[in-house]
């Protein structure tokens, strides 16, 4: 299949490019759009066969359910067969915007959309492309995030590319999306709400709403075996690039000299060596490289990758330095992490370390996302 990628405009979308790619939501194919968390790729909510589309096009397992894209309110009591006063306080907060909500489903949801449950889960969109192909296609849209199952989410329309070129039928290229984090996820289908996922809309500012927000605690931890999560995708390894990622938590100085420990020891046995770090350490970094006997690190702009190498005895390591953003902003962390992850591998880095993020009230967010790119692998140095 020939995949056709179609420039749209982010803030105002051309018309007859959203009726193009409506029509084939309607026929029952699949097309990749920004949302103003992560790229969406979209099918009929409502018809089976396309949502299976979905799982065989990312690769992904049956059982970890969709969600449901709606543009209006009016649209959700035919998705929904119970909506809480919790459910309502919530919408009017946040809706459209970067929340999901799972309610018990009604009959007009397939079970192909919700992996097999009997409840559904819900968002209404604020990136004006997802609203408008909504409202062109009639009919809500399930839309996981545009990436091969377990891969980081996609941010950009390359990274739509790298994973499903060729798989679905149009990606409609609305540049970078403005989160780049996915959204925040509670379950008000029954009496207590639940926070399943965190995101953008942070526990901190949602336990001022809802006091008695209970915390899921697949959030933080890796899964006990044999435990049955309450969000089927908790259990399935997420976000990581291909080389292995370890996070190294500790202060500063001891984080910054574990890594270049690391980094050196890796590099010296010919292995390719990527790290991501926080823009104040940069700079750290580059010193203590070049003492160990790196060279041409590049200086230059702070946001850019950093590419150095290593003689070592058979021949030349690199090293790649990523920086997340800055601490003082973990907005930019966060928009900018997926990005990061997927360049180590566009860069054939063999290994990964990366500081750890635990920053203002979207560490939970940016550190849910790492800890499970990094399969849990943390180094307490
Ligand atoms: P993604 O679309 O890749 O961002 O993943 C959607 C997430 O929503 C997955 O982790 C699902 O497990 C979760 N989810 C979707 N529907 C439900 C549901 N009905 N109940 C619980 N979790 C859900
Ligand atoms: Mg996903």
């Amino acid at each position: 299949m020939e995949t056709k990628i179609v420039a749209i405009d982010a803030g105002q979308p051309q018309p007859e490019r959203i009726q193009e790619a409506a029509r084939i939501i309607q026929s029952g194919g699949l097309v990749a759009f920004p949302t103003e968390t992560v790229y969406g790729l979209g099918a009929d909510a409502l018809n089976p066969q396309a949502a299976q589309k979905i799982y065989a096009a990312k690769g992904r397992p049956s059982d970890n359910p969709l969600i449901a894209h709606i543009a209006d309110f009016e649209e959700l009591p035919a998705l929904a067969a119970e909506i809480s006063d919790t459910a309502r306080t919530l919408m009017r907060l946040y809706w459209p915007g970067p929340l999901t909500l799972i309610f018990k489903k009604t009959e007009t949801v397939p079970f192909a959309t919700t992996g097999g449950l009997d409840t559904v889960a819900v968002r209404m969109p604020s990136h004006p492309v997802a609203r408008a192909l909504i409202r062109a296609a009639g009919t809500p849209i399930a839309a996981p995030s545009a990436n091969r199952s377990g891969r980081p989410s996609p941010t950009k329309a390359l990274h739509v590319r790298e994973d499903l070129d060729g798989h679905i039928d149009m990606l409609l290229d609305g540049g970078e999306v403005g989160i780049g984090l996915e959204s925040t996820i509670i379950d008000v289908s029954s009496s207590r709400p639940l926070l399943l996922r965190p995101g953008f809309i942070s526990e901190e500012t949602l336990k001022k709403t809802l006091k008695r927000l209970a915390v899921d605690t697949a959030c933080m931890e890796p899964m006990a075996p044999g435990v049955h999560p309450r969000a089927p995708g908790m259990k399935y390894r997420h976000y990581a690039p291909q080389a292995p990622l370890t996070i190294v938590r500790g202060t500063d100085a001891q984080v910054e000299k574990a890594i270049c420990f690391q980094a050196k020891e890796a590099l010296c046995a010919g292995k390719n060596v990527g790290i991501l770090c926080a823009s104040e350490s940069l700079l750290t970094y580059r010193h203590r490289l070049k003492k160990e006997g790196c060279r041409d690190c590049q200086s230059g702009r702070l946001l850019a990758s950093c590419v150095c190498s290593l003689p070592y005895k058979d021949g030349e390591a690199r090293l790649m330095l990523e920086v997340s953003g800055s601490r003082r902003e973990p907005a930019e962390i966060a928009h900018h992490l997926y990005d990061a992850l997927r360049s180590f591998d566009r860069a054939r880095m063999d290994v990964i370390f990366s500081e750890s993020f635990e920053c203002g009230s979207l560490g939970g967010a940016i550190m849910n996302r790492l800890k499970k790119a990094a399969g849990y692998h943390i180094l307490e140095v």
